[in-house]
């Protein structure tokens, strides 16, 4: 099965993808998570992508494609994958398809997780991360046992720079322009599916659940 996860930042497509790839045994791939992880490790790559993080901006297409296109290929994803902020704009959506097509190989279903610009800040100003291994929290809707400190792995958990309100606004505004689009790429796909991001994550996983099903 082979998923993308589409919706504003902060919509809950990370901790829905999460729950997908453990419930289908398939690899939970973002690209959010790629770059902190090569921006912890002071590569090149990681360099370069921070300069537009930093700013809520996108990492310029040429340094993301590729790296998406060979994760795919890997021997993990042979069974399918979800992919979790990525495509997020028009030319990484067709260099996603042609990636496929040339394996004879296309998406199955674009997840649109549906929620509202007016809860995003509230939902990301809330967000913890864990640049160890991934996970996502919030200090209300989605609580640590140990404040500040990853339920999985024990590492000390932080507020991302980027989900400061400030760069938040301008994320919101790159996401409009850029990765709306695809609502209307993918819809006319015939693959697209809609959720309500705006109820508890138990409901929302509920409701990918009922479309992918069991
Ligand atoms: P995205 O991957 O789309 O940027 P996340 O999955 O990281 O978003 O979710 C953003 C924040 O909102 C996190 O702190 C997460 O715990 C919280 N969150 C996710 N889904 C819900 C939900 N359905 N209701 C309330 N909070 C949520
Ligand atoms: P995320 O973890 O998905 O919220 O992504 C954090 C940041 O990483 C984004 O604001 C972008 O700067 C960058 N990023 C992640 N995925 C992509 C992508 N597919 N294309 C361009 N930039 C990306």
């Amino acid at each position: 099965m082979k998923i993308i996860m589409l919706g504003a930042p902060g919509a809950g497509k990370g901790t829905q993808a999460q729950r997908i790839a453990a419930k289908w045994n398939i690899p939970h791939i973002s690209t959010g998570d790629i770059f902190r992880a090569n921006i912890k490790n002071g590569t090149e790559l990681g360099k370069k992508a921070k300069s537009y993080m930093d700013q809520g901006l996108l990492v310029p297409d040429e340094l993301t494609v590729d790296l998406v296109v060979d994760r795919i290929n890997q021997e993990d994803c042979a069974n399918g994958y979800v992919l979790d902020g990525f495509p997020r704009t028009i030319p990484q959506a067709e260099a996603l398809d042609e990636a496929l097509k040339s394996l004879n190989d296309s998406l199955d279903y674009a997840i649109n997780v549906e929620v509202p610009d007016e809860n995003i800040i509230n939902r990301m100003s809330g967000r913890r991360a864990c640049l160890s291994c991934g996970a996502t929290y919030h200090i209300v809707y989605n609580k640590t046992k140990t404040e500040g400190i990853c339920d999985k792995c024990g590492s000390e958990l932080v507020l991302r720079d980027d989900d400061k309100p400030e760069t938040v606004q301008k994320r919101l505004s790159v996401y409009h322009d850029q990765t709306q689009p695809l609502i209307d790429y993918y819809t006319k796909k015939g693959i697209i599916k809609e959720v309500d991001g705006t109820l508890d994550m138990e409901a929302v996983f509920n409701a990918i659940v009922d479309i992918l099903g069991e």
